[in-house]
């Protein structure tokens, strides 16, 4: 007989709670060889599907989908016999785990753990249980799971009622029989949506109590289709594997279109489909963009009302519970089996708290404003405390005394949801800031288990004693997941997911919305780049590797994720003619930019004479305006008078000012300085035909991005040099300004940043000398004097091999005595403020781009 560590007072690890996580933990100890213990507060295995035996639980995500994938063998042996298992199906499959595995032999049941202390002197956790127990540890594992806490109800008198009293998240083990009784259900979330059914079809009146509608798709629970048990049985390591990278936990393919782009016939079609494939993540997973755009998401919602109208016969309860305050996905949705059918039996009524709030319970019932109810039962479906509730529901204290209640007084703050710094070797399990409840949560269980395992195994191999994340990295990571959630519709929704339900928590965005696949390779990476991010300690001393993992804005990140995936060659290596026909291919597939006033296509005479097409862009405002010579990017090679277009429009409309985007003639064909010299005809012919233009005469500010702000910068000082054309000021985007290469940012951004050091090298060949470089037409750095030049705004990327240069540029104007607004953009790259609607944070660069050509021209600046 093995030995059991269920009376050891000192091992490697504790594990608190006994759920899927927990389960699989021990497995993961013991095999590492590490000695384990498992404390739980209930009287065996499961976590959630112990304690939730409300009516009608199951699960919501495909069994199939939702069950282990760490024993081979356990695929093969357990057949779910539903497409969405039931929960004593779920509590027998964990028992059945418990028992194969022998699981329970290192666990301690109904033992809660009350508090936890970090002792710096002996690197050791000591947790203490409320039997008064001391178990000494070297890692402490929170798999206390996510929704676990049972929120208290916030209603004035809970204690005074005299009747029976449920809550869904502690059901009786033996059931309740609500044959000819008066039931009132509180709240209408997931719990509530599953067991309203069948606590209808018993009790003789049951009355739903309603603060927020959720919204709910039919289950339509049957067997699991041989279609999909075919896939999986045909490869299961290849099916778990699609998972594992898939945005949340089951594979699927991924929409490419955005719900406006279809037709109103073809998307209410995709709706439709969704609705009779009945899964939880094709609700958002029928277009691309349902959590990120509002109209896009408004169809569905639309969709989802006409359906819970069209199958509620009382016009009135059908609008009460059409959801309106949030919109689809932000809120977890429900499945469920005859949820709106239920408001059609003559024994069930809704009552609408947002017009009629409940004021007090009862001895006898609950009063509303302006009702008395009696009832024999109440059920309380109020939800949890969800993400944090369980872990600060334990007293930890970390190193020099810091609790993490105080801590995470605004909001939990962890690296990567793993851990957190202050609090050497604890580790959470799916917590807040990890896809945790955005996914299929054993996938999400299994992926944190095992790297917890892992950096257990690494500090053992290292002779390490502990472990835990800077501050700078988990400040960064936060950072990183609310800027993700930025990009989302979810924080807009008062939901559980942002804290809302608990009076007094702090209202952050709790998970990680970045996607189940995309956050497990952050994580691999942190430890393939040698646990960046974290501290280790032992013996031989304090190892830090502090950093960033993901210091990109999500949005560029996404862009270039998605650039890397098409696996595309070097754009250098196509060839010009090759090179310019992708550009327009992918410019072509940007959105267009706002709609401006008027568009005029022309041609201005250039350097020598040669034609050169413009395109203007006029506001819609009443003119005149003042005018800007616009320099398109592109290296000197590539692009057009309209390559720029969505740029263009954005600073046509946001600075109300006339655009003249001009096509100055492009190298190999016209190579140094024929660039140069166009920007400077350009400009003196559009200050000499101002008024023609509709413009301002006297008002011209020049622009650029790239080689176009090269263009424009160059053009500034040719103008200053030739006593005219007047410029009013010079906005420079990611500017080149000087032909040296040897700046730290294009060794540190030559690749992977979308502008190659690879292409930029290229682009210089094309167009200019090696010996005609330190030329101030082609290197404006380098320029003698800067002095008595425009007024500028010099803007320059994190994650552009060109930064330092247009830094210098900046610096250089500065200390030559010109008013110069330099704008550095963290987590942006060369190609990410153009980007206009495609891009969000990189918005406030193309703000200031508008905001200081506005500020050029006083005569507009109330306009
Ligand atoms: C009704 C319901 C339905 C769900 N359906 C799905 C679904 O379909 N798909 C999905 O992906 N997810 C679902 N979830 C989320 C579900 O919680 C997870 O899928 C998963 O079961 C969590 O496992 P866990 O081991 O992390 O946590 P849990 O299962 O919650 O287990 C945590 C355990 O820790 C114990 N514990 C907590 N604190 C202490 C302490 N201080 N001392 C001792 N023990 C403690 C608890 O008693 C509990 O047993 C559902 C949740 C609920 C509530």
């Amino acid at each position: 007989m093995t030995e059991s560590n269920t009376s050891a007072t000192d091992v490697d690890a504790v594990i608190v709670g006994a759920g899927f996580a927990g389960m699989y933990e021990l497995v993961r100890m013991r095999r590492a060889g590490f000695s384990a213990v498992v404390l739980e507060a209930a009287h065996d295995v499961g976590g959630t599907w112990y304690w939730n035996r409300y009516p009608g639980a199951r699960c919501d995500i495909l069994s199939v989908d939702y069950s282990y994938s760490w024993d081979p063998e356990l695929q093969q042996e357990w057949t779910w016999s539903e497409r969405y298992a039931a929960q004593p199906e779920i509590l027998r499959y964990a028992q059945f785990v418990a028992d194969k595995h022998d699981l329970r032999r290192d666990m301690r049941f109904d033992t809660r753990v009350v508090s936890a202390a970090w002792n710096d002197d002996t690197s050791r956790w000591t947790i203490r249980t409320d039997n008064g127990d001391d178990i000494t540890c070297q890692h402490y594992v929170m798999a206390t799971g996510c929704l676990s806490m049972p929120k208290v109800p916030d209603l004035e008198g809970t204690d005074r009622f005299l009747g029976e009293v449920y809550f869904t998240s502690t059901w009786p083990h033996d059931g309740v029989d609500f044959t000819g009784k008066r039931v009132a259900v509180i709240g209408t979330g997931s719990s509530a949506i599953q067991s309203i059914p069948l606590i209808a079809a018993e009790a003789a009146q049951l009355t739903v109590f309603q603060r927020t509608p959720n919204f709910s798709i039919p289950a339509r629970n049957g067997p699991i289709s041989d279609e999909r048990m075919a896939a999986f049985r045909a490869d299961p390591d290849a099916y778990r594997a699609e998972a594992r990278l898939s945005a949340a936990g089951v594979p699927r393919d991924t929409p490419m279109e955005g719900a406006l782009m279809v037709a109103d016939e073809e998307r209410l079609a995709r709706y439709e489909a969704m609705w009779e494939a009945s899964e939880l993540l094709g609700v958002t997973g029928t277009f691309n963009d349902t959590l990120a755009n509002a109209e896009s998401n408004e169809t569905l919602r639309n969709f989802i009302h006409d359906k819970i109208r069209a199958t509620v016969n009382d016009p009135e309860v059908a609008e009460a519970l059409c959801p309106t305050n949030h919109y689809v996905g932000t809120k977890r949705a429900c499945l469920d089996t005859n949820y709106y059918e239920t408001y059609n039996r003559p024994n069930v009524r809704l009552v609408d708290l947002r017009k009629d709030p409940i004021e007090t319970v009862t001895e006898t019932g609950l009063n509303t404003a302006g009702e008395s109810f009696e009832f024999d039962a109440i059920v309380f479906a109020t939800g949890f405390d969800a993400m944090t509730g369980a872990i600060v529901g334990v007293d930890i204290t970390g190193r020099n005394g810091l609790t993490l209640k105080e801590k995470w007084e605004h909001g939990p703050v962890t690296y990567l949801g793993l851990m957190t710094a202050g609090f050497p070797n604890l580790y959470m399990i799916t917590g807040p800031g990890s896809p945790s409840v955005l996914s299929n949560m054993m996938v999400s269980i299994e992926q944190h288990v095992d790297w917890i395992a892992d950096a257990m195994i690494h500090l053992r191999d290292q002779g390490h004693e502990s472990i835990e994340p800077t501050e700078l990295a988990e400040t960064k990571w936060v950072e990183h997941s609310n800027d993700f959630a930025d990009l989302t519709l979810m924080p807009t929704a008062n939901s559980w997911y942002m804290g809302v339900n608990v009076p007094g928590k702090p209202q952050v965005f709790l998970p990680y919305p970045g996607g189940v696949g995309r956050y497990r390779l952050t994580c691999d990476e942190a430890v393939e780049r040698g646990y960046l991010g974290f501290a280790l300690d032992g013996p031989n001393g304090r190892t830090v590797n502090d950093g960033i993992i993901r210091p990109l804005a999500p949005d560029v990140q996404v862009m270039l994720e998605t650039m890397a995936e098409m696996g595309l060659p070097p754009l250098e290596t196509m060839g010009v003619e090759g090179a310019r026909a992708f550009m327009e291919m992918a410019g072509a597939a940007m959105p267009p930019g706002p709609e401006v006033g008027e568009i005029a296509d022309g041609k201005l005479p250039g350097g020598d004479g040669t034609p050169l097409e413009y395109r203007l862009y006029r506001p819609a405002t009443a003119g005149p305006h003042p005018i800007v010579a616009y320099y398109h990017g592109g290296g000197w090679v590539l692009g057009s008078a309209t390559s720029d277009d969505p740029l263009c429009r954005y600073l046509c409309v946001n600075s109300n000012s006339i655009i003249v985007s001009v096509n100055y003639r492009h190298a190999p064909e016209a190579r140094f300085p024929a660039a140069a010299d166009d920007g400077l005809a350009a400009a003196t012919w559009i200050a000499d035909h101002a008024d023609n233009l509709g413009g301002i005469p006297g008002r011209l500010a020049v622009a650029g991005w790239s080689a176009g702000a090269n263009v424009a910068a160059v053009t500034a000082q040719q103008a200053k040099l030739a006593g005219g054309p007047a410029i009013s000021g010079q906005v420079l985007l990611c500017p080149v300004t000087d032909g040296t290469t040897d700046r730290a940012s294009h060794a540190d951004n030559a690749d992977g940043y979308g502008l190659t050091m690879g292409v930029m090298n290229w682009f210089w060949d094309q167009y200019c000398d090696p010996t005609d470089r330190a030329d101030p037409k082609a290197s404006p750095l380098l320029a003698d004097d800067l002095t008595d030049l425009p007024p500028a705004l010099v803007i320059t990327c994190e994650f552009d091999p060109l930064r330092d240069e247009g830094d210098a540029y900046a610096d250089a104007l500065g200390e030559a005595g010109v008013s110069v607004e330099h704008v550095q953009c963290p987590g942006q790259t060369h190609t990410a403020i153009p980007a206009v609607d495609a891009l969000v944070t990189s918005e406030y660069a193309r703000k200031a781009m508008a905001d200081a050509l506005r500020s050029f021209s006083d005569v507009h600046a109330d306009t």
